[in-house]
């Protein structure tokens, strides 16, 4: 492998509604499953949804420790496997969805392919088994679990320096300028943004639809 794409996963292998992550449908499913979680183990809360909320502020969006150090859960995995495991993947993937046939002509151009995504590990593999990718990825996918996660340089770097790849033979997929897009370009990372909106960009390329990068790097 000489050249490598790095790859996120929500808002870039399938599209995702044009607002805040907050505001999105599935992250209010998230919150649900959450409350559900926290009524079983104090079945009294009154308002369980309001107390997953101010988890999620006193925690500074790190739910899954706000659960752990509260009692909530044993550990993080259990709380990821409670919540974001139990969310119905199929029904927030519509649109915009990665084909395998796109990575099949990645491949033969001898592209190699890993995934760094802030998401869970257990979303991630019910994500890629809805898109029907996950055989592309195997053993180089880094989730949200680690204490690396974009944007921090660490968390692209983890992914270069394990597969041994240099910063300017790897592109970066990514819908979101902040967390994709600008950190990959300060480490000489080529850039393609999945900008369904037509937003201003400021990757080296933009697309529509995350199908197009063929048109790019085939
Ligand atoms: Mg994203």
């Amino acid at each position: 492998m000489t050249k490598l794409i790095i790859m996120d996963c929500d808002g870039t292998m399938y599209m995702q509604p044009d607002d805040k992550f907050t505001n999105l449908p599935f992250w209010h499913d998230i919150i649900d499953r959450s409350a559900d979680v926290m009524r079983k183990v104090k079945p009294g809360i009154v308002d369980p949804r309001a107390e997953v909320n101010r988890i999620f502020t006193q925690y500074k969006g790190e739910v899954s420790e706000g659960f752990v150090a509260e009692g909530f859960c044993e550990s993080k995995e259990e709380y990821f496997r409670k919540t974001w495991g139990r969310v119905n993947t199929k029904k927030y993937m519509i649109e915009g969805r990665l084909l395998p046939g796109t990575l099949d002509k990645l491949v033969e151009k001898d592209f190699g392919l890993a995934i760094l995504s802030n998401a869970p590990r257990v979303w991630i593999d019910h994500a890629l088994e809805e898109l029907g990718v996950a055989r592309y990825f195997w053993g180089r996918v880094w989730t949200g679990e680690s204490t690396e996660r974009k944007p921090t340089p660490a968390s692209f770097l983890q992914v270069l320096n394990q597969l041994g790849i240099d910063a300017n033979d790897a592109v970066m997929i990514g819908d979101d300028p902040t967390i994709d897009i600008l950190p990959s370009n300060a480490l000489g990372i080529k850039t393609i943004q999945v900008n369904p909106h037509n937003k201003e960009s400021v990757a080296t390329y933009s697309v529509r639809n995350i199908n197009d990068i063929r048109r790019i790097l085939c």
